[in-house]
């Protein structure tokens, strides 16, 4: 028999320990939770991001909680607020909107939860982290792939989501490339235009448009991505244009690949997911761990300067198309099309 006293004891230790439990539900060190929210996993890309993170936090010992928002900024906060109420460790998010999740993080880094920015920054909230490939020589690369091609005539500046700092940025590289040739005459900037979601599409309307207004007379497209690329080369072929006109792109999409290969598009951007995942992810174990994580540079996000890991791109034209087989993102058979 129990005495009264050590009962009570007991009792008092067990709530205790359970309270413990409760209020620290995410701060298993070791093994560590992370919610992973992706804008959209329809897109190409995003899926190669999700199964080479899964994999690299995995075989640092943590969890990952997937979500996708599909485009949709609403869609996106909502999961954001129901992996902070399932206490998540850490939050790694791409970011639909740049601008909207200003409440949703501030809520929870209050609870303890280390968030970090994935490829697209997150703009006006604090951060532990963001991780992302130097987007502004992305932009270079694009403007020098297709001025390699064609260094004098009318240029079309496709650009990505008006919702995405990345864009932005894009677009600022590019035009650090542009600017000079266009005070020259080399070039004239025919016109440009945001793509919303980045969507095929739509960059597809855009550039029919383009097109139409400038009677086919457009000698280079400026495109932000593969996505966008894919949209206009549909509108030069049903002109008879594709392979003529100079159209950049990135991300080394499938599609984008295989049109480097045929001549349709002039260059893409090779950004090797596996680096920018394990990055991530070692990024949000080491946060949550105390440590400190691998950061080389710092960027401002109109809260304050937040500590930033750059990756390097690689520009890819046909003549380089082997390095994606080397470092194993193709197989040459996938990019011949077997
Ligand atoms: C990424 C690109 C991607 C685009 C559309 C950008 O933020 O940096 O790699 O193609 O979003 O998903």
């Amino acid at each position: 028999m129990i005495p009264l006293f050590r009962r009570l004891l007991l009792c008092v230790l067990t709530l205790s320990a359970v309270l413990i439990t409760a209020s620290t539900a995410h701060a298993s060190k070791d093994a560590p939770v992370i919610g992973f929210s992706i804008d959209d996993l329809r897109v190409e890309r995003w899926t190669r991001d999700r199964d080479y993170f899964v994999q690299a936090a995995t075989a640092l010992g943590a969890k990952v909680n997937v979500q996708s928002a599909n485009a949709n900024e609403s869609r996106q906060i909502a999961q954001i607020e129901n992996l902070i109420a399932d206490g998540v460790d850490a939050l790694v998010i791409v970011p639909f909107n740049s601008k909207v999740l200003g409440n949703a993080i501030a809520k929870a880094r209050r609870n303890g939860i280390k968030v970090i920015s994935y490829d697209r920054l997150i703009l006006g909230t604090a951060l532990d982290g963001y991780v992302s490939f130097d987007n502004y020589k992305v932009g270079e690369m694009q403007a020098q792939g297709v001025v390699n091609a064609v260094p004098k005539g009318r240029y079309y500046l496709l650009g990505g989501a008006a919702t995405d700092n990345n864009s932005r940025i894009l677009r600022e590289g590019q035009l650090n490339v542009l600017k000079p040739l266009a005070a020259k005459g080399d070039i004239t900037i025919v016109g440009d235009q945001w793509t919303p979601e980045w969507d095929q599409s739509k960059a597809q309307t855009i550039i029919e448009n383009a097109l139409n207004a400038n009677n086919n007379n457009i000698q280079a497209i400026v495109a932000s991505n593969d996505s966008t690329a894919g949209g206009a080369i549909q509108a030069l072929t049903s002109q008879k244009l594709a392979g003529k006109v100079a159209v950049s792109g990135q991300d080394a999409d499938l599609a984008g690949v295989r049109r480097v290969a045929a001549g349709t598009q002039t260059m893409t951007v090779y950004k090797p997911i596996k680096v920018i995942a394990k990055s991530a992810a070692e990024m949000a174990v080491a946060l949550v761990q105390g440590k400190t994580p691998a950061f080389n540079t710092k960027l401002d996000n109109g809260k304050g300067q937040v500590n930033t890991l750059l990756l390097k791109p690689v520009m890819v034209t046909r003549d380089n198309l082997d390095i994606l087989v080397k470092d194993g993102f193709y197989t040459a058979d996938q990019i011949a099309g077997k």
